[in-house]
């Protein structure tokens, strides 16, 4: 057991205070975004009190301050992940532009007709559809290494498909879906081996556990600010030095030149090559307030704190009569996929949202998962660190109520 004071931390939360229907509100949709403490709401809030100004064009007082507000984001984003240098560090609007961002900018100039990306069955749609645009572009294909019916990656299998063709391997770290933790070094590692760059997408590691790229041996590293309690429209994209020098810019526009004639354009280095135009300032203030509010708590009194739910969560969900679970992989962040026997998901998730409780129902963004276990949906509960007993037992509860009338 731990001392993790949750009740303290719920008291950060203004959202978590509210009720729904009339009932108190049971935030289970953390995997789709987060809620945000005091701390980010005011770095915001001051941001547009005191500093607002654009970045890096201004000699004056203000254009300085919310300079150092953008670029103290990306030192605190490049600590997190360890990064060897910020240099390392692009900040984006989220996990999505920063896929994009490698897909067009680092596949697209590489891919020659015959060649392959390597993604997998478990992806979100953030790590599939930006490689089948550039893919089909070149000629190219995408391939998806299978994952097994407990909802882990067949590691054997994607290892086997890192053929010469491949150019770029691409993996989750953890699944939005089935909370399967992949095992990135080990990917990473052979992927090295294979003179095979690895991608990888971070969107729900980073909020859950501590994340360093260095030890995990990737190339590059994207995620997403909103699910870490910065936000919306804040990310980021980690890659080598190497890389990034290499990378041609993806947009145009401001800030991201050294000097602009007709006669041809040079550009900046990175990271500023790829932040073309005003970028979410405020936000990238409120990712600062993140990140600080996650240490002050600690990653691995968050991380304990979330396995126990995780385990609690799991357990009394088994006492669902007709409820099948998907993903049962040894290693888990707190996602937990399910349907129950006899009714719709969404019409459960209706039920359960006039209880109070707030879960997705859908395809969570990965088709071809759902086509692997070969149903449309899924019901989605993704826990976060706020997250009480209670709630579990409250949502267990009301699940067994909102089956009882959908039976
Ligand atoms: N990848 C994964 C695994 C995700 O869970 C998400 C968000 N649902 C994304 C990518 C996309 O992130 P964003 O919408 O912030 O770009």
């Amino acid at each position: 057991s731990t001392v993790f004071d949750v009740q303290r931390v719920r008291a950060d939360f203004p959202l978590l205070a509210r009720s729904v229907h009339g009932k108190p509100l049971i935030y289970f949709d953390n995997a789709n975004t987060s809620q945000k403490p005091q701390t980010v709401i005011d770095a915001v809030d001051e941001h547009y009190r005191r500093h607002n100004a654009n970045v890096s064009r201004a000699v004056h007082l203000l254009g300085e301050e919310a300079t150092a507000a953008y670029e103290n984001a990306r030192d605190r984003l490049a600590g997190l992940v360890n990064a060897a240098s910020r240099g390392e560090v692009v900040l984006t609007s989220g996990t999505t532009q920063s896929i994009n961002l490698v897909a067009y900018s680092y596949a697209l100039p590489r891919l020659r007709p015959g060649d392959a990306i390597l993604t997998t069955v478990m992806e979100h749609h953030a790590n599939i559809v930006p490689w089948q645009l550039v893919a089909a572009r070149a000629g190219a294909t995408v391939k998806a290494a299978p994952i097994d019916a407990r909802g882990e990656l067949i590691v054997e299998k994607y290892v086997e498909m890192l053929t010469p063709e491949v150019k770029l391997a691409c993996v989750t770290h953890v699944s939005n879906v089935l909370g399967t933790v992949n095992p990135v070094r080990e990917l990473a590692r052979e992927c090295r081996r294979r003179g095979i760059p690895l991608l990888v997408d971070g969107s729900q590691a980073v909020p859950h556990r501590p994340v360093d790229v260095q030890a995990l041996g990737c190339d590059f590293y994207a995620f997403t600010g909103h699910k870490m309690l910065a936000p919306t429209g804040t990310g980021a994209l980690w890659a080598r030095r190497e890389h990034l020098e290499a990378m041609p810019p993806f947009f145009g526009g401001g800030e991201m030149i050294r000097e602009v004639k007709f006669s041809g354009t040079t550009f900046a280095d990175p990271p500023h090559r790829f932040e073309a135009g005003t970028p979410n300032i405020a936000g990238f203030a409120g990712v600062g307030a993140a990140i600080d509010y996650y240490a002050s708590l600690g990653f691995e009194a968050v991380h304990a704190w979330e396995q126990q739910l995780l385990a609690y969560a799991t357990a009394r969900l088994r006492e669902v009569p007709g409820l099948r679970l998907f993903g049962e992989a040894k290693e888990k962040e707190p996602v937990i996929s399910f349907l129950v026997e006899g009714a719709q998901a969404t019409d459960l998730a209706t039920l359960l949202d006039l209880e109070g409780v707030a879960v997705r129902s859908g395809h969570h963004c990965a088709h071809p998962l759902m086509q692997f276990y070969g149903v449309p949906a899924t019901l989605r509960a993704s826990l976060a660190f706020y997250n009480t007993l209670e709630e579990v037992d409250a949502f267990v509860t009301a699940l067994l109520k909102v089956r009882r009338l959908l039976m």
